[in-house]
């Protein structure tokens, strides 16, 4: 155990009482590692700010044998943990629901990397890690970790392991399932179950690290992660072009795929209000595209070694446009304008964030039905609610939307609620008739848990309780969120 050592003094505080129990577990496991009081808040709010609830105390492990000691401690004051990276899931996975019954454990304070091999291909990181950090120490040793996504400079290794994040290069590589060898996990008895192996294959039974990844800490809290790395594509060209329909880029993407040779690693779906949305949060963005069109896609080619990269995605762009498939197109010819064009896909969730309260959805239907998905999404929105405004972008590689529903302004949070929640039902109805998930990364979460209950088939409940209650027979572990539903 690291910080102050634990103090096992006889009991003498009100154990009835949150400030209590912060007491107790501040005692157990020494000051250094227990956070109470105020500054418990900011652990505590979703990450665009909609909620605010409150913990007994938040607990900032320095190593895998606190966080056994902080399971064993929490256990025995009968109260129940919330895992925590980033806080930057978009389901209330990570923001406790019950103020005076859980505990947060934050993951900040562990962000080694414990090794890193280059021969191997792997690194073993710590799950606090925020992604950005681990990506650019990889880096610099001449290696790539391909998972990317917009929240990367917050989120933390053990979240994204905990989500199964996906981001904008799942086409070529996977989510993070994908990329994960190993997994040290403390489970809700305090033990550890050490899987940290970089085998890449490995078929003796079962491969139980699968059950962490994607339970957003209803299993267990991982502690270690081990990872594949890639070789870093030095060669990275960027295009953004606009179509003159949506359904233009289903087609662009088949041919895209077969042309590319498999190098393609994003394709990016966005609409023409993104630009005015990324503007709002970013205002010194300009222009790249000259002209209007009904939707846009941006799309990266990579790679490393002898392939030429540039000249590929310019033969492409070339065939495309000549057969009238892409109205207009610019490559990006320095990596500075390569980032100024992601920065309208990355500026434009700022600027929705910007406009207030509004339905985010996170859904994904097969692919090819991606089109007329949106089109008749956003009909059936816009005939009940037509004085909001529909944002449909995402990973169309992937069949993944996020169909998002913002609500005017000068509206009061009835009122936005109640559009919400109008919006959210249509979108589902026609979302189930495409057989479509209404989680395509985010994950359950508290903010899911209801339609996802709702729908899942008593098979899958029944198997799925069965894991919990083998695992957490006690319910420590994030009650509220994703898997916590019944156990008997
Ligand atoms: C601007 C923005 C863009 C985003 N883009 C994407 C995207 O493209 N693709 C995508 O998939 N997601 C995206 N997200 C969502 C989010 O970033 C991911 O879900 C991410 O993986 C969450 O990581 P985190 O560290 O913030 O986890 P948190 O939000 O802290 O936690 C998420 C869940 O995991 C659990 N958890 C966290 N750490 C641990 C641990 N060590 N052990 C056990 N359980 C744990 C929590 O209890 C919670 O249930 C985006 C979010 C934002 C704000």
């Amino acid at each position: 155990m690291s910080g102050d050592q634990p103090r096992n003094q006889p009991e003498d505080v009100n154990l009835q009482s949150a400030d209590g129990r912060a007491e107790r577990l501040s005692r157990l496991l020494g000051q250094d590692l227990v956070l109470a009081g105020p500054e418990v808040t900011r652990y505590c709010r979703d990450w665009h700010g909609d909620v605010t609830t409150g913990a007994v105390a938040v607990i900032r492990p320095r190593t895998t044998q606190d966080v056994s000691a902080a399971v064993r401690a929490v256990a025995e004051l009968g109260l129940s943990l919330v895992p925590q990276g980033g806080n930057t899931g978009l389901v209330l996975g990570a923001t406790p629901d019950d103020p005076a019954g859980q505990v947060v454990i934050s993951l900040e304070r562990m962000t080694a990397i414990r090794r890193l091999d280059a021969d191997d291909f792997s690194a073993v990181v710590e799950a606090g890690a925020i992604l950005s950090d681990f990506k650019d120490k990889v880096e610099a040793a001449g290696l790539y970790f391909p998972l990317s996504l917009g929240a990367q400079g917050s989120c933390r290794i053990g979240g994204n392991v905990s989500t199964n994040a996906g981001g904008i290069n799942v086409l070529r590589y996977g989510m993070t399932r994908e990329l994960v060898l190993g997994l040290e996990v403390v489970l809700p008895d305090g033990s550890v179950f050490n899987g940290l192996s970089t085998l890449r294959k490995d078929n003796r039974g079962l491969d139980l690290k699968q059950l962490f990844i994607g339970a957003e800490g209803t299993l267990g809290i991982i502690t270690a992660v081990s990872v594949k790395l890639m070789p870093a594509p030095d060669q990275v060209a960027t295009a953004l072009v606009g179509l003159n329909a949506l359904s233009d880029a289903i087609t662009l993407y088949r041919r895209a795929r077969r042309d590319c040779c498999d190098l393609m690693s994003a394709f990016e779906f966005m609409p023409p209000v993104a630009f005015t949305l990324a503007r709002e949060a970013m205002p010194d963005l300009v222009m790249p595209i000259r002209g209007d069109y009904p939707a846009y896609v941006l799309m990266e080619i990579s790679g490393s070694g002898l392939v030429d990269i540039e000249g590929l995605m310019q033969r492409f762009l070339e065939g495309v446009m000549e057969d009238g498939l892409v109205a207009d197109g610019v490559v990006a010819t320095s990596k500075a304008q390569a980032r100024s064009l992601w920065l309208f896909r990355e500026g434009m969730n700022e600027g929705q964030a910007r406009r207030g309260p509004h339905l985010r959805t996170d859904v994904s239907v097969p692919l090819s039905k991606l089109p007329a998905f949106v089109e008749q999404a956003e009909a059936a929105v816009m005939e009940r609610l037509p004085d909001c405004l529909c944002v449909s972008y995402g990973h169309v590689g992937d069949g993944n939307v996020h169909l998002n529903v913002l609500p005017p302004s000068g509206l009061s949070a009835e009122e936005i609620a109640a559009r919400i929640y109008t919006a959210k039902s249509a979108i589902n109805a026609v979302l189930y008739s495409f057989d479509g998930s209404i989680s395509a990364e985010h994950g359950i979460g508290r903010l899911k848990k209801a339609e996802f209950l709702a729908r899942l088939p008593d098979t899958q409940a029944r198997l799925l309780a069965a894991i919990k209650q083998a695992v957490d027979p006690n319910l420590i572990m994030n009650p509220g969120c994703q898997l916590n539903y019944r156990t008997d």
